[in-house]
């Protein structure tokens, strides 16, 4: 029997690794169970209990990428990658997997039940009618304006299209190489262009909301926007 906060399968080799994460799971409410590997995921999938899949990368037969892949061809369901090495992010990053979400090893068990949380939130329909309703976001790609919670946030053509691309997907995560790309064409825009960007961008959001993290670092990679 799942709670009401769903079952989460977690398949991961790493005895260790799995039993942390089970039981900061476990403590926060959520049911789990542990598989060292890919083999009966789709059978698993097909029995519906599962909320949210957490995903190892490296694992015995197939890996987490053909997993990832495999699973996106049957099921929507909520996928989190876990992953140790800084090659596989960039593979995540640059691969349209599907998945929702990562977590790099080694990571805390608290940062993986938050990532869960916010995950499900996103996928959460109640939640996202929620968000409907007051819109803390939008972004008019006609009149280049953001409003954040209803406040109109003044920015620049070239910050206006950073939050516009970072918006398209919340919580996914950019690499800055991959935010370049937004300024295609334009000249005298580097990495430290992004960063500057950003940097603007975040004071103008702090006038009115000192407190929202609105647009994240993700350390060694890049940014993601988060609500
Ligand atoms: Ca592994």
């Amino acid at each position: 029997m799942s709670t009401a906060k769903g079952e989460i399968l977690i398949i991961e080799d790493e005895g260790a690794i799995a039993e942390i994460v089970v039981d900061y799971l476990k403590r926060d409410g959520f049911d789990t169970e542990h598989r060292v590997d890919g083999n009966e995921v789709q059978s698993l999938i097909a029995t519906g209990r599962f909320a949210l899949i957490l995903l190892d990368v490296m694992l015995p037969g197939a890996d987490g990428f053909e997993l990832c892949r495999a699973i996106r061809k049957v099921s929507a369901i909520p996928i989190i990658m876990m992953t140790a090495r800084v090659e596989e992010i960039d593979r995540l990053i640059g691969l349209e997997l599907g998945a929702d979400d990562y977590v790099c090893k080694p990571f805390s068990p608290r940062e993986v039940v938050a990532r869960v949380k916010a995950v499900l939130r996103r996928h959460s329909p109640g939640e996202s009618l929620k968000q409907a309703d007051s819109l803390p976001l939008e972004i008019d790609q006609d009149s280049f304006v953001l409003r954040l919670y209803g406040k109109k946030i003044d920015l620049t053509p070239s910050e206006f299209k950073l939050v516009a691309a970072l918006g398209a997907k919340p919580g996914r995560v950019w690499s800055r190489a991959q935010l370049l790309d937004v300024f295609l064409g334009e000249k005298d825009v580097f990495d430290r262009t992004i960063d500057s960007h950003i940097k603007n961008i975040r004071k103008k959001i702090a006038q009115y909301f000192p407190d929202l993290d609105l647009i994240q670092s993700v350390y060694g990679i890049g940014y993601r926007l988060e609500l």
